[in-house]
C-alpha cells in the first residue's frame, strides 16, 4: 500500500514532491489549448472594459480591468519567522485575489469571464454587436431585454456562484446558482438581493454541479458554467499569468533559471489553481514552481493526481468527510479535465487542518493588514512547508534567489462578523 495514500487517510498533514511531474518541454503535448488561447481570452477582456468600468465604477481607476495587486508582504513573514523561531530567506508577495473587484475572490477571474464569453458570442451571432463597438452598450436596454431570455446555471460551494451570480445580473441574465451545502448563509443572501435564484442543495458540491448540469440539459437556452469541465473557465483564469509577469517586471523581480518563481495555490476543484498554473508554466516554464494545497479532509486534487484516477475518486472512497472550514476548497472530487491537463506540471502537494490556518488568517491581518478567509491562509504554510522538507536543498538551489507568490484566494466579501470570528479563534 502506497505510504503517502496510507496517510492521507490517516488525515496526516502532508507534503509531497509530485512524481508523475514533466517538463514544459514534454507536459503540454496532450493539449489542444495553448498561449495563443490566453492572448485570445485577454484580448476579450480588454473588449469588455468599458462595460466592466460603466457597471462597476470600483473598476474605472484601473479603466475596466479586474485585477490586483502583487503585495510585498516582508512584514508577515518576519512575524511568521519569529513566531516558528525559523528563518525563511527570499522575497515574498501575495497576490491579493482576496481584494479583486467585483466579487473578492479569485473567482472573478474564471467566472466572470466566462459570463462576459458567452454574453458576447450571443451578441455576435444575433447581430447585435461587432468586435469593434464600445461594449458598454451592452447594458442598455435593448440588450437588458435580450439577455433576459438567456439562462446562466452552476454549481458553487460559494464564491463562483458570487462571481457568477453577480455579473449574470448586472448584464440581466436569468441567472440561478446552485449552492452546496457548504455556503455560507450571506453569499445567499447577497446573490438574492441582486435577484439571482439560489437553489439550496443538503450535500456537498459535486450533487449541487449534478443537479445545475441536469437541469440545464433539456434547455438550449441555458448555458451551464461547468466548473468541472470548462476550458473558458480554464482560459479566463489563465490570463491571471500575463497580469502577474507584468507586475513582477513592475517590482524588478527576474524570474530565470538561477531566480525561480514559487508559487502556492489553494485548490478546490483544480479550475482556478489548474487554469493559473496552465497561464505561468506558459508564461515562465520551467522556472516557476507550482504547490497545489488542500485541506486534510478535503484533498481531491493530490488524491487524484497521486492515484492517476482524477475524477473517478472521490477524497469519501478513502474515508475523508470533505468538511473543512475553508469552504472554498470543500470539494471531494477532482476536476478530471484539469488533472489530466496539468497534474503532471504540479511541482508538488500538501495539506494542512483547518485549525492550523487561523494563525496565517490572522499574521497576515496583524502584520500587513490583509483580509483573507481560511481557504487562502493555505497559500501562507508554503513557505515554512517548503524550507521544512528542504526543497531548495533537493533542488540545489539558493533560496535567497527565490521569489514565492502566496496566492490569496478570497476575502474581501466576508462580512466583518465572520472575520471576527475567526480573528478570535
Ligand atoms: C474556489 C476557490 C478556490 C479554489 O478554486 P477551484 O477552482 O475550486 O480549485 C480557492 N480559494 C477560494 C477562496 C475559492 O473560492
Amino acid at each position: 500500500m502506497n505510504l503517502i495514500l496510507e496517510q492521507m487517510k490517516n488525515r496526516e498533514e502532508l507534503f509531497w514532491m509530485n512524481n508523475t511531474f514533466e517538463s514544459v518541454n514534454t507536459g503540454f503535448d496532450n493539449l489542444d489549448i495553448g498561449y495563443d488561447d490566453i492572448l485570445d481570452a485577454e484580448a476579450r477582456l480588454q473588449r469588455f472594459k468599458p462595460l466592466i468600468a460603466k457597471a462597476f465604477p470600483e473598476t474605472s481607476k484601473s479603466e475596466g480591468i479586474i485585477e490586483s495587486e502583487l503585495i510585498n508582504i516582508h512584514r508577515t513573514m518576519q512575524l511568521m519567522q519569529t513566531k516558528e523561531k525559523n528563518y525563511y530567506p527570499g522575497k515574498y508577495f501575495l497576490k491579493a485575489d482576496s481584494h479583486l473587484p467585483v466579487s473578492g475572490s479569485v473567482k472573478a477571474r474564471g467566472g466572470i469571464y466566462e459570463v462576459l464569453f458567452h454574453a458576447e458570442d450571443l451578441a455576435i451571432k444575433n447581430n447585435l454587436l461587432s468586435y469593434d463597438d464600445d461594449y458598454s452598450i451592452m447594458l442598455n436596454d435593448v440588450f437588458k431585454d435580450f439577455f433576459s431570455k438567456y439562462k446562466i446555471a452552476v454549481g458553487s460551494t460559494g464564491n463562483l456562484g458570487l462571481s457568477i451570480g453577480i455579473m449574470s445580473a448586472a448584464l440581466n441574465f436569468d441567472v440561478t446558482v446552485h449552492m452546496s451545502a457548504d455556503a455560507k448563509q450571506w453569499k445567499k443572501d447577497l446573490l438574492r438581493s441582486k435577484g439571482v435564484t439560489v437553489k439550496e442543495y443538503d450535500d456537498d458540491y459535486s450533487v449541487a454541479v449534478k443537479e445545475g448540469r441536469k437541469q440545464a440539459e433539456n434547455d438550449s437556452r441555458t448555458h451551464f458554467v461547468d466548473d468541472e469541465n470548462s476550458k473558458i473557465l480554464f482560459l479566463g483564469y489563465a490570463t491571471a499569468a500575463l497580469r502577474l509577469e507584468k507586475q513582477l517586471q513592475e517590482s524588478s523581480i527576474t524570474v530565470d533559471r538561477y531566480n525561480p518563481l514559487i508559487v502556492y495555490l489553494p485548490c478546490g476543484v483544480g479550475g482556478a489553481p489548474g487554469g493559473i498554473t496552465f497561464g505561468l508554466k506558459k508564461v515562465f516554464g520551467d522556472n516557476v514552481y507550482i504547490f497545489f494545497a488542500e485541506p486534510i479532509e478535503s484533498p481531491c486534487m493530490f488524491l487524484g493526481v497521486l492515484t492517476g484516477k482524477h475524477e473517478n475518486i472521490s477524497v469519501k472512497d478513502i474515508g475523508l468527510t470533505n468538511k473543512t472550514e475553508a469552504d472554498g476548497l470543500a470539494v471531494g472530487r477532482p476536476s478530471g479535465f484539469v488533472g489530466k491537463a496539468i497534474g503532471h506540471l504540479i511541482t508538488g502537494f500538501y495539506t494542512l487542518e483547518d485549525r492550523n490556518l487561523y494563525p496565517y488568517l490572522k499574521d497576515v491581518f496583524i502584520a500587513d493588514h490583509i483580509n483573507i478567509e481560511p481557504s487562502a491562509a493555505i497559500s501562507l504554510a508554503g513557505p515554512r512547508i517548503l524550507f521544512k522538507n528542504n526543497f531548495f536543498e533537493q533542488f540545489n538551489s539558493n533560496p535567497y534567489k527565490a521569489t514565492h507568490i502566496v496566492w490569496a484566494t478570497g476575502g474581501n466579501m466576508v462580512p466583518k462578523s465572520e472575520f471576527k470570528k475567526w480573528m478570535e479563534s
